[in-house]
């Protein structure tokens, strides 16, 4: 399984557009984010968790020229508002792509995309192909996908853990059941948006508590906001084994052969 961050910046990216903090005009490209999301390559196929307004660029620039399925954790904008590019693999694929989200995600996305749900579509809309998902696991490709229901302030939102890999974004808080889901996990994604207090996400200290709760062998930082510091300065105040994520960080994540779940 081989996991690559398509984008690792909060909702506004970074840098935020008309800011010219230390953060947003630094030369070094790890400060430079697009609107969270990974690429995961699994057994040949690829998945993508949300597809942000940063998507049709992140499709380009990791060469990606097929697409199997794409879950989304939450309806925000800064998660859902590419999708309508997914139109490229349509065409190339000859075929609808999967959908996987919750019946909220369903309900936003035939909001936003209200044209590729008529009756009568206009030709080359998005097609797209909606399977419902609740936080009960699920067969993709035949692996079960286990997903990590997390709360965003009021809101429900998906993680998803894969094996040995769990991706979290967009939590502030996360209740003993759906701990326990992720324990033994060996590669960790959780979000990390700044060092102030947040009423929706992680600060910096929560999200090192967190990762510490856990124990995976590493964990990786995303959703990270311009407010948090340079990406090297703040790196070498993390704890061993916790890491900033940045846009194109490729994991190669190796699962043991008798690893079937
Ligand atoms: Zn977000
Ligand atoms: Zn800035
Ligand atoms: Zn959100």
């Amino acid at each position: 399984m081989i996991i690559r961050f398509l984008g690792t910046g909060t909702s506004q990216g970074v840098p935020v557009i008309a800011c010219d903090c230390p953060i947003c005009t630094s030369p070094n490209a790890k400060d430079r984010r697009l609107r969270s999301s990974v690429l995961i390559e699994l057994g040949g196929r690829n998945i993508v968790i949300d597809t942000g307004p940063d998507f049709r660029y992140q499709m380009l620039r990791e060469h990606v020229t097929h697409l199997d399925a794409v879950l989304f954790t939450h309806a925000h904008k800064d998660h859902l508002a590419g999708l309508d590019d997914v139109r490229a693999f349509n065409r190339q694929q000859g075929a609808a792509i999967d959908i996987y989200g919750t019946t909220d995600v369903h309900e936003a996305l035939k909001r936003e995309f209200y044209y590729a749900f008529s009756a009568k579509k206009y030709p080359g809309v998005p097609l797209l192909d909606l399977h419902e998902i609740t936080s009960a696991p699920f067969t993709l490709f035949g692996r079960e996908i286990t997903p990590i229901e997390v709360m965003h302030y009021m809101m429900p939102v998906l993680g998803f853990r894969i094996g040995e890999f769990t991706y979290i974004t967009d939590a502030k808080t996360v209740n003993d059941t759906e701990i326990r889901k992720i324990t033994g996990t060996k590669i960790l994604v959780v979000n990390a948006l700044q060092r102030d207090s947040h009423i929706s996400h992680f600060t910096l200290d929560e999200a090192i508590a967190f990762a510490r709760r856990i124990g995976a062998e590493q964990t990786y930082f995303t959703h990270i906001s311009h407010r948090l510091g340079l990406h090297n300065e703040v790196q070498q105040e993390l704890p061993a084994g916790i890491f900033l994520a940045y846009d194109g960080l490729t994991l190669d994540i190796h699962e043991a052969l008798d690893e079937s779940s």
